[in-house]
């Protein structure tokens, strides 16, 4: 893989992780275009979104153990259940806690969103005339990005 076209802008989005979504729109001009010519910075930005989206689903996970943890432990009622409790209850609120961190201090949702209006774009491009004109209109300008 090639090495960064602009080693200054370069080393300013890595100090960003690469992410551009908190900078007023007038000022993100120089860094998407630098994104959109520079291969490093794209797989970099890319490879950063992976891992914020890789620890959200982890958080998922934990708390969904965690959850379920704790009913086995109502369930079966071992000795020491009250400590076991608290723990599956503590490692979950832990979860929790870090998915939010996770979510307020990256981009990962915004990634997810706009995956998700994307696929919702595609999708409502390939219905049928009729089934389309069914979808109310804000709804269909929100899909398709106009409004
Ligand atoms: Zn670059």
């Amino acid at each position: 893989m090639a090495k960064c076209t602009d080693p200054v802008v370069g080393k300013i989005l890595a100090g960003w992780r690469y992410d551009i979504s908190g900078i007023a729109p007038e000022m993100r001009g120089d860094y998407e275009a630098h994104l959109a010519e520079c291969a490093f910075c794209r797989s970099r930005q890319r490879l950063h979104r992976g891992i914020d989206i890789g620890l959200m689903a982890l958080a998922s996970a934990s708390m969904i153990v965690f959850l379920l943890a704790y009913g086995v432990i109502r369930h079966f009622h071992p000795s020491h259940a009250f400590w076991l409790e608290i723990g599956a209850l503590g490692g979950f609120l832990l979860s929790m806690l870090l998915w939010l961190i996770v979510a307020l201090v990256t981009p990962a949702p915004l990634v997810v969103k706009d995956a998700a209006l994307t696929g919702a774009r595609i999708g409502l491009e390939k219905l049928p005339e009729e089934i389309r004109d069914r979808i109310p209109e804000d709804l269909r300008l929100k899909i398709s990005g106009q409004s």
